[in-house]
This record gives C-alpha cells, sequence and structure tokens, in this order.
C-alpha cells in the first residue's frame, strides 16, 4: 500500500511520524508523497487541513487518518501511544470509510474569461479588505437580504466546530449534505436589516454573493487567505466530492463534540 505521513512540524510530530515510517516500512508500505492511497496527518485538524489541500486533486483515490499530538480532535483521532496497534489495523483489519461532505467555491471575475474554482473542509470566508462589507445575498438564484457587517463564513459541516462555532452557528453531524452561511457582526437597525440567524442549506441549494459597492474581498478557504479584486459574484455550495476518512476505532462525532467543548 502506498502511504504517505505529514507532520504538524513540531519536535514532537516529527518524532511521531518518523517512529511511524519505521513501523510502515518493514511491512510492505510504500511512502509515496506523489500518489499515496492512504495519508497519514500527525499533529491536530490543522495538520488534516493542509494534508486535505495537498492531495484535493485526488479525492477519490485517497483515504485519509490522523494521529493527534495534542488534544483529540476532529479529524484527528488516533493517539500517538497507538503507533503499532495502527500499522497492525491498516495491515489486517477491514475498515469502514467515513465520507464528509465539502465545500464548493467558484469566484467569477468581472473579466468573464477568468474564474477560481477550489474546495474547503472546513469553512470558507468572505470580508471586505476595507469599510463595510456589503454584498447581496441570493439564495437559489433569489435575492433574499443584502448583507452589512464584517462578514460571512460558509462552513462545512465537519468545519462547524471550528470558526463557524466561534461565529454562534450550530453543530451540525458530518452525514448531512449540507452548508451553513453564518453572520460576522452584521449591522442591524431601523434602515439595515439581515435575517440575524445562522442558515442551513441542502446540497440542491447554492450561496451567491453579489458585490454592491467593493468588488475587493479578503477571502479565506480553511487555512489560505486571499486577496481578490474585481470580484463579480462568488457562489458557495456543497461540492460533488467528499473527503474519505478510515474508520477503525467508532468515535462517534457527538463524543467527540463533548470532549472538545465540554470536557
Ligand atoms: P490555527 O489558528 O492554527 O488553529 C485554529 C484552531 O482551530 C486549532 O485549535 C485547530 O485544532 C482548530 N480546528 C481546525 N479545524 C477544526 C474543526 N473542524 N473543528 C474544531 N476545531 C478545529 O489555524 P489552522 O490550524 O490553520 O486552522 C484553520 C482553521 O482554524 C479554520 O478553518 C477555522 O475553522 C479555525 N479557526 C477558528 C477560529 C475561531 O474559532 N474563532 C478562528 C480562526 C480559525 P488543532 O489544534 O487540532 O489543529
Amino acid at each position: 500500500m502506498k502511504v504517505n505521513v505529514i507532520s504538524k512540524g513540531d519536535r514532537r510530530s516529527d518524532f511521531i511520524c518518523m517512529s511511524l515510517i519505521e513501523y510502515l516500512k518493514p511491512h510492505q508500505f510504500i511512502i509515496d508523497e506523489e500518489n499515496p492511497e492512504f495519508v497519514i496527518a500527525v499533529g491536530g485538524d490543522g495538520t488534516m487541513l493542509h494534508a486535505f489541500h495537498k492531495y484535493k486533486h485526488r479525492l477519490s483515490d485517497t483515504v485519509f487518518l490522523g494521529i493527534h499530538t495534542g488534544h483529540l480532535g476532529f479529524y484527528a483521532d488516533w493517539s500517538p501511544d497507538q503507533l503499532k496497534e495502527l500499522v497492525h489495523a491498516l495491515r489486517f483489519v477491514p475498515y469502514q470509510i467515513g465520507k464528509y461532505p465539502l465545500l464548493e467555491v467558484t469566484i467569477w471575475f468581472q473579466n468573464d474569461q477568468k474564474e477560481i474554482v477550489d474546495l474547503a473542509l472546513n469553512e470558507g470566508t468572505v470580508r471586505s479588505e476595507e469599510g463595510t462589507f456589503v454584498m447581496d445575498v441570493e439564495l437559489r438564484g433569489q435575492l433574499f437580504e443584502t448583507f452589512r457587517g464584517d462578514g460571512l463564513c460558509i462552513s462545512t459541516p465537519s468545519g462547524s466546530t471550528g470558526y463557524n462555532k466561534g461565529l454562534g452557528g450550530a453543530i451540525v453531524h458530518p452525514s448531512l449534505e449540507a452548508i451553513q452561511l453564518t453572520e460576522m457582526a452584521s449591522i442591524n437597525n431601523r434602515v439595515f436589516r439581515t435575517l440575524g440567524s445562522p442558515l442551513i442549506l441542502p446540497s440542491s441549494h447554492t450561496v451567491v454573493l453579489r458585490p454592491v459597492s467593493s468588488q475587493r474581498f479578503v477571502m479565506t478557504l480553511d487555512q489560505f487567505r486571499h486577496i481578490y479584486d474585481e470580484v463579480r459574484y462568488i457562489q458557495y455550495r456543497v461540492a460533488k466530492q467528499h473527503v474519505r476518512f478510515a474508520r477503525f476505532q467508532a468515535t462517534p462525532f457527538w463524543n467527540r463534540v463533548r470532549n472538545a467543548f465540554i470536557h
């Protein structure tokens, strides 16, 4: 089996990464950085985001698994003291695949020739580079509201425990094919009005954001941040692709939520 192991880059994760490679090598696992069938992220949820973006062009041929070197994560559920057990499981135990929905983002520019299409595992956000962010929000092709405020966040179900949660969004089980739109500090007064609640949209619905004044925006996709100029509109929807995680041991999603946020 072709495997790649990706480290967070700190000393502990690097050490665990090297130990895992030593355990894998004698058992016919080939370390292949280009075309791995199996990608093991050693670090935390942030490391899984890096691993996902490194291999998002070959999602149907890649299965991911995470080892946490800090706290139990949402994407990283193996602990560093289980390395031998993990290698044994990879060799002998038939595993289940957990398929999580992703966010597809398409940006169209004033010059119609150019468009950017990308995927996020956690979320995409958009804000103005300066001044109040103003966008017409269209749901399924119809104007829903004109948003004024700091910005908007569109998250996946598995990303709903990340930035989305900090914005007061709901936690969504990753078995649901949906995306969530949350506001960042909307202006609500007698003149300007937004819904003020997070919205959860099914896979058949799209969110389109159309600039009202400025066309220059700061956009993030997971850990990446870019500034785009001359934006005509931005579309968000549930992606056709999924990310696939190997499930050897059942750690129910709500247990992870409880471990992460309650105790
Ligand atoms: P970072 O600033 O190094 O890490 C942000 C924190 O978010 C880390 O503790 C990370 O966990 C955690 N995280 C990542 N994905 C998560 C998920 N799906 N559910 C729960 N927690 C999650 O940034 P980064 O490593 O580049 O990660 C970027 C992500 O950070 C973004 O996609 C966003 O979701 C999140 N973020 C959250 C806030 C907020 O809550 N206010 C603000 C900015 C960014 P690990 O320690 O396990 O890596």
